[in-house]
C-alpha cells in the first residue's frame, strides 16, 4: 500500500525541550493494592456482575459480564479478592503478584481464526473496551469504513515516543491482521510522524494499511484532524454528530489487540504516558487498570508541599483535570501530565525571551541550547489584560477560524455574529490560550459559541 507524506499543516504548534517530557522508554508499574472499577467506565446498557464481595480473582477472570446476549465482559486486572461492590464501584484487593490467567484460544494467529471467532475473543478478553464498547455484534463492525491508527505524538510532553520500546512490527502487524479478520469492510491508515518511518516502512505492516506522515505540528494528532487529514472527511458534523464510519484507534491499542490474539494475554493493563515536571522518572509505563491516581502518585510523583501539582488526564492544554484521587486508569486512557500550580505570577513570561519561559516568537535560549529546559506550568504570568490584537491566536488556530473574532462578538453578548467565523470547527486543542500573551480564556468563549450554535440548529430542526 501507499506511503503518503503531508506535512503542511495550517496553523498549529511546534513544541519542543519542555522539562518533564517523556523519555523514550517502557516499564512497568508495580501491581498496585488496591483497584478500583468504576461502572461509569463499563459503558454497557445492561450488564451482570460474575463475582461477588469475598470472591478470589485471577487477573483476566472475567467480573462484569454484559446482559444483551453479547459476549463482552470487564476481566480483573489483577490476582486478588473483590473487597467492595457499591452502587456505583468493585473494588479488588490486589494479592500483589504480577501473573495473569492466559485467555484458552490465544493459540492461534488471527488469520486463521474465523470473523465470529476473532469478534468472541475480543469481546471477552476485554478489547471492546478498547473502542468504547461500540460494537454489539460482529455485523455492527460492517459501519466501518475506515479505521485511522495515530501514531502521532507532538503534544508538549510527549515528542520522543517510539514504536519499538513497544514492541517489534511482528507483533503490531499481528494486531492488523486481527483488524483485517473484524473489520474487512475497512480500510486501515497508520497516521505517523516521519521520525518513526523506518518502523512502519515495512511489508508486514504496509500490505495492511497505508500510511500517512503528518507534520510535527500540535494538534496534528487530534482525531477531528486526523480524519480531515487522512481521509478527508469530518469525524464530527457541524451539529455535533459523530460518523460512525470511521474508527480512530492509539497505536498500542493495536499492539495490546495483538498481545491477546496472540499471547493469550487479557486487557489487564494500558501502555500509558505519565510525564511532566512533576513526574520523577518521566516515560511510558504498563499500569494495571484499575489503579488510582493515588497510587500513581505515591510511586512516580515528586512531593513538594510547596508546589502544588495538577494532574491531567490526556495532554496539558486539552486534557482533564483530575480532581480525586480515587480517580483510576481505564481502557481509553493513554496520557497523564503533571503540571505544578504555580500561583506566583510573573508578568509577561510568555511574551518576553527568557531561559526557560516558552515564546510564540521562539526567542527563548531553550530553543537553541538544549541544557534549559522550558518550564510547564499553570502561571498566567501577570494574570488577565486586554486583548493586544497581536493576531496569535489566528495564526496557531489549526482550522482556522478567527478566534479572536468570536471571543469579542461573545463578550459583546452577539451569539449570532460569533457563527459567522464557524466556532462549531473548533477541535478544543487550547492553543489560543496556550500563545495568547494577555492569557485572555479564547477557549471558554469558542466552546460556548458551539454549543450557542449546536442549540440554535436544534431548536430550529425542532420548529421544522
Ligand atoms: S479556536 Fe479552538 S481549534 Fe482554534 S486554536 Fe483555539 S481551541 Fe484550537
Ligand atoms: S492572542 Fe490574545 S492578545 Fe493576541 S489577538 Fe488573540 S486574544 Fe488578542
Amino acid at each position: 500500500m501507499d506511503i503518503v507524506t503531508k506535512k503542511k499543516f495550517k496553523g498549529g504548534y511546534k513544541f519542543n525541550n519542555f522539562e518533564g517530557a517523556a523519555k523514550p522508554v517502557l516499564r512497568e508499574l508495580p501491581v498496585s493494592e488496591k483497584i478500583v472499577i468504576p461502572f461509569s467506565e463499563i459503558l454497557l446498557d445492561s450488564f451482570v456482575l460474575a463475582v461477588g464481595e469475598g470472591d478470589t480473582v485471577h487477573a483476566g477472570d472475567k467480573i462484569v459480564k454484559s446482559n444483551n446476549g453479547s459476549k463482552v465482559s470487564f476481566v480483573s486486572p489483577v490476582n486478588g479478592t473483590v473487597s467492595e461492590i457499591t452502587s456505583d464501584r468493585i473494588v479488588i484487593a490486589s494479592d500483589g503478584s504480577s501473573t495473569f490467567e492466559p485467555f484458552n484460544d490465544h493459540i492461534r494467529k488471527p488469520q486463521h481464526l474465523d470473523r465470529s471467532e476473532a469478534f468472541d475473543i475480543f469481546c471477552e478478553t476485554g478489547c471492546s473496551f478498547l473502542c468504547g464498547n461500540q460494537f454489539a455484534s460482529v455485523s455492527d463492525c460492517d459501519k466501518v469504513k475506515y479505521i485511522i491508527i495515530n501514531a502521532v505524538h507532538n503534544s508538549p510532553l510527549n515528542q520522543s515516543w517510539m514504536p519499538d520500546i513497544i514492541g517489534d512490527s511482528t507483533i503490531f502487524s499481528d494486531g492488523l491482521n486481527t483488524l483485517d479478520a473484524l473489520f474487512p469492510e475497512a480500510e486501515k491508515i497508520i497516521a505517523i510522524n516521519n521520525r518513526n518511518r523506518k518502523y512502519f516502512d515495512d511489508p508486514k505492516i504496509t500490505e495492511h494499511a497505508r500510511i500517512h506522515i503528518l507534520s510535527d505540528k500540535y494538534p496534528q494528532e487530534h482525531p477531528e484532524l486526523l480524519s480531515k487529514s487522512t481521509v478527508g472527511k469530518r469525524l464530527i458534523s457541524t451539529d455535533g454528530d459523530f460518523d460512525e464510519s470511521i474508527l480512530i484507534m492509539q497505536f498500542s491499542d493495536v499492539f495490546q489487540i495483538s498481545e491477546v490474539m496472540t499471547q493469550g494475554r487479557p486487557l489487564i493493563d494500558r501502555i500509558l504516558m505519565i510525564a511532566g515536571p512533576g513526574v520523577s522518572d518521566p516515560g511510558w509505563y504498563r499500569v494495571r487498570i484499575g489503579t488510582t491516581i493515588e497510587e500513581i502518585k505515591k510511586q512516580l510523583l515528586t512531593s513538594d508541599e510547596n508546589t502544588p501539582l495538577r494532574i491531567i488526564k490526556g495532554n496539558p492544554l486539552l486534557g482533564e483535570v483530575i480532581q480525586s484521587l480515587d480517580t483510576s486508569i481505564v481502557p481509553t486512557d493513554s496520557e497523564i501530565s503533571v503540571i505544578r500550580e504555580q500561583a506566583i505570577r510573573e508578568l509577561f513570561g510568555f511574551v518576553r525571551p527568557g531561559f526557560a519561559a516558552d515564546s510564540y516568537s521562539n526567542f527563548t535560549v531553550a530553543n537553541f541550547i538544549p541544557l534549559f529546559f522550558k518550564k510547564l506550568e499553570t502561571n498566567l504570568h501577570g494574570g488577565v489584560r486586554p486583548c493586544v490584537q497581536c493576531n496569535y491566536c489566528d495564526e496557531v488556530c489549526p482550522v482556522d477560524i478567527y478566534p479572536f473574532l468570536i471571543w469579542k462578538y461573545m463578550k459583546a453578548n452577539e451569539i449570532e455574529q460569533s457563527f459567522r467565523f464557524r466556532p462549531y470547527n473548533c477541535v478544543e486543542c487550547g492553543l489560543c490560550d496556550y500563545v495568547c500573551p494577555s492569557k485572555i480564556d479564547i477557549l471558554q468563549s469558542v466552546k460556548n459559541a458551539k454549543e450557542e450554535y449546536r442549540k440554535s440548529r436544534r431548536a430550529d430542526e425542532l420548529s421544522d
